[in-house]
């Protein structure tokens, strides 16, 4: 998507965009919106392309409300920004291609290419010198009985495309599921693949940035907390010792580097018993483990994406305060609003200072990921003691 190719813009190819030129983004979620204020804070403009007319985005932001694959809308989206980035990454890859004729995309198409499908991400990771849990391809159902005898039971099946938050696997404890397994995955369509189930103690997360000019830096590395596989909590300094951390992190660099990243990568791991780390996947964008950097580190997510993606020095990704992000979900809304007035004493009593961050969406759906909570304190634990206390999440 650089106008010569579809892999990220080469380093000696890189343009540095100067604050007071526009930023595009493809999609206006909440990502987006955190994207173009963090951009706005240092003179950028942005315009986003979205169908909904009054989202996230679209509220801070310039808008053009049209569908993803609208080719028209797509070119006036090029036409008005000076560079194009994304916020969500199953990008239509037609328009992809011709947003890159159009207009300077350094981030390429080539990451959005190898992340939208899981076997192609988890070869580029082990290519980068990465590991991911032992996995294979499934063709049938055959195939996937022969697998799971291999690999063992029990073993997670996953669509390649299109899954999220838990959407699109099972999870295959005894051989008498195979048959619904398979039945109900393959319906889709999408190919599948098998994974050996990891009894993991803990998943991390590390957001590495590397900029068009080739400079890498990571975030510090989140340990995250899943409910119904929506993410629930972030702690950060996660709870392992610091080895752990730093292996997570050079993981991180290695797949920023390997896969020639251009803007922020989120990298998913699972951490074994034993001390080992498997990458679960990849996001190449601003990601929900990220949003702690907001008021935590000395430069947050979205920030460190527009200097990525402008051109610009990264800034400095360390840690200032110990934090933990909540997730506010459409459920926890309304409890979380009343809850407001008295956020303060309880949190004086801690040391916790709760950060609120809500995202403008109109209907608070049942886990429709509506805002989150960033609540720095002395340590973590005083910080999971005011979540607890509020009584919101419980
Ligand atoms: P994913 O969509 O791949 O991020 O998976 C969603 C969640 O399912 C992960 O956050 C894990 O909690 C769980 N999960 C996915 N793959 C595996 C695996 N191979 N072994 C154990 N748990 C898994």
């Amino acid at each position: 998507m650089t106008g010569n190719g579809s892999g990220a813009v080469r380093t000696d190819q890189a343009r540095v965009i100067p604050p007071g030129s526009t930023v595009g983004i493809l999609g206006g979620g909440q990502l987006g919106r955190m994207m173009a204020l963090a951009g706005s804070a240092m003179g950028y403009r942005f315009v986003a392309l979205d169908p909904a007319e009054d989202g996230p985005c679209a509220q801070v932001a310039d808008s053009i409300a049209a569908g993803y694959d609208d080719r028209e809308a797509a070119r006036e989206l090029a036409s008005r920004a000076d560079v194009i980035t994304y916020e969500f990454e199953n990008v239509d890859a037609g328009v992809a291609a011709m947003l890159a004729e159009q207009s300077y995309v350094p981030q390429g198409s080539e990451l959005l290419y190898t992340t939208q499908h899981r076997l192609r991400e988890k070869r580029a990771i082990e290519a980068a010198g990465a590991r991911v849990a032992p996995y294979e391809e499934i063709s049938s159902e055959a195939v996937l009985r022969e697998a799971c005898g291999r690999l063992g039971l029990p073993a997670v099946l996953k669509t390649a495309t299109g899954g999220y938050d838990g959407k699109g696997q099972w999870v295959i404890r005894s051989e008498a599921e195979i048959p619904a397994a398979y039945a109900e995955l393959s319906r889709s369509g999408a190919e599948l693949v098998l994974e050996q189930f990891v009894s993991f103690r803990m998943e991390l997360s590390v957001i590495a940035a590397r900029s068009s000019l080739g400079e890498v830096k990571t975030f510090p590395a989140a340990e995250n907390i899943h409910i119904d596989n929506i993410l629930h909590l972030s702690v950060v300094p996660a709870r392992v010792p610091a080895a752990v951390l730093e292996e997570a992190e050079r993981l991180a660099v290695r797949i920023a580097e390997g896969l020639e990243v251009v803007g922020l990568i989120a990298v998913e791991l699972f951490l074994t018993e034993e001390g080992e780390l498997f990458v679960n996947e990849l996001a190449p964008r601003p990601h929900n483990s990220g949003h702690y950097t907001m008021e935590a580190c000395r430069t947050s997510q979205f920030e460190q994406h527009v200097r990525a993606v402008c051109g610009l020095p990264l800034g400095d990704a360390g840690l200032m305060s110990p934090v933990v992000m909540v997730n506010v979900l459409g459920q926890h809304v309304e409890p979380l609003v009343s809850h407001l007035s008295r956020f303060d004493g309880e949190a004086a009593r801690l040391g916790a200072v709760p950060k609120l961050h809500l995202y403008g969406k109109a209907e608070a759906k049942p886990n429709r990921k509506m805002g989150h909570v960033n609540v720095l304190a002395p340590d973590t634990a005083a910080a999971l003691e005011w979540i607890r206390g509020t009584g919101v999440w419980s």
